[in-house]
């Protein structure tokens, strides 16, 4: 099969994250098999019940122990969901030298020319074990990709990380993480404030503080980035019931965005600091912190092989990314994680997103390359 023709059997597989992924997990498996990979599914049900699977495909070892893998190319089976008008979602679309289709670009064009690359090698000569590792539920928090990390069924020296890069090498990115503030009072009402103690100003105070505390995490930076700090956000703030009551209860959300070399939970720590300084000037200060999210950032220094290899082929030095990626899980399993892949990052998750006909072709000779440069 050519690249497009595997891209355009993979786009009309239906692979949107909040469906099962059976249906193209086993065409992976099958095409894998073909080509002489042994392979492994690892199932779990998700938080609504649905069955999801990773499928890890290994040349040049064997599952019986943890197989000591030199290279994994991670590419990720699900898609955002598309708008039904978009009537050639499901059926990839060539014009002016774009093929277009949901997942065209995020993430199918990696996972095509993986395959492609792989078709034309031949596995029984590899010197060192090749792995592909197909993933679920990327778009919805790199959870499939967490679960692999966790269970850790290989080690990886190299890991190539699908994304759509616009085939520049990504070697480090910001992590993600959310919590969920919520700052109590007592309601009374507003004619007589003195009674009741409003959860409104104690937030204020509190957000007040906070923004200090994001103007000091700007003196902690990384070159490369933009901008080069953990940046932080308050996106939406709740409060109170009517005008005229003491609010009761005040609820905002507190995001950020951790530079690599700091723990994820340094700005958690800070605010937890600051909210025991309030409770010492106000013994009724009742605050609730509930952490919701934590994804790790990731850095592979800038002289790892995969990186040089990477910025050669492509001709393109290595930057950043600004998204979440499934690199961190490759990092935990041993890997230099680089994030690669054609196709741009801002016309995925967009109706009509496309990936380039002459990227896809030249991913599938730098893919190629590496698994000769790595395995070979
Ligand atoms: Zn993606």
């Amino acid at each position: 099969m050519t690249v497009e023709e595997t891209l355009a059997k993979l786009v009309c597989l239906d692979s949107v994250s909040s469906h099962a992924n059976a249906e193209i997990i086993s065409w992976l498996a099958a095409c894998c098999e073909a080509f002489g990979f042994a392979i492994k599914r690892f199932p779990y049900l998700d938080d609504a019940g649905v069955e999801k699977s990773n499928l890890l495909a290994v040349a040049g070892a064997d599952f019986g122990g943890r197989p000591e893998v030199e290279l994994v190319l991670v590419g990720h089976t699900d898609t955002v969901p598309f708008d039904p008008a978009w009537t050639n979602a499901l059926r990839l679309t060539e014009r002016e030298g774009g093929l277009y289709g949901r997942g065209a670009c995020d993430t199918k064009a990696f996972i095509a020319a993986a395959l492609t690359a792989v078709e034309k090698i031949d596995l029984a000569k590899l010197k060192r074990p090749l792995a592909l590792l197909f993933t679920a539920d990327e778009e919805i928090g790199c959870l499939g990709a967490k679960r692999v990390a966790a269970a850790r069924p290989f080690n990886a020296r190299y890991a190539i990380v699908g994304e759509p890069t616009s085939l520049q090498p990504m070697r480090a990115g910001k992590g993600y993480a959310l919590a969920e503030i919520t700052v109590r009072g007592r309601e009374a009402h507003s004619a007589y404030p003195q009674l009741g103690a409003s959860a409104i100003f104690r937030a204020a105070r509190l957000l007040e503080r906070i923004e200090r505390v994001s103007a000091e995490l700007k003196s902690d930076q990384r070159a490369g980035f933009d901008p080069p700090y953990t940046t932080l956000n308050v996106g939406l703030v709740n409060g109170g019931t009517a005008k005229n009551v003491v609010a009761g209860e005040c609820r905002f959300t507190l995001e950020w965005r951790p530079i690599p070399g700091q723990e994820t939970d340094l700005v958690l720590n800070l605010v937890r600091n600051v909210v025991a300084d309030l409770q010492q000037r106000d013994s009724d200060f009742v605050c609730e912190i509930e952490a919701a999210r934590a994804d790790e950032s990731f850095e592979t220094r800038a002289d790892s092989p995969l990186v040089h290899f990477l910025e050669k082929t492509s001709h393109k030095t290595s930057g950043t990314v600004a998204f979440g990626t499934e690199a961190p899980s490759m990092i935990a399993l041993g890997a230099d994680a680089v994030v690669f892949g054609p196709g741009d990052i801002r016309v995925a998750h967009r109706t009509g997103e496309f990936v380039p006909v002459d990227q896809l072709n030249e991913c599938v000779s730098i893919l190629r390359q590496a698994i000769e440069r790595f395995c070979g």
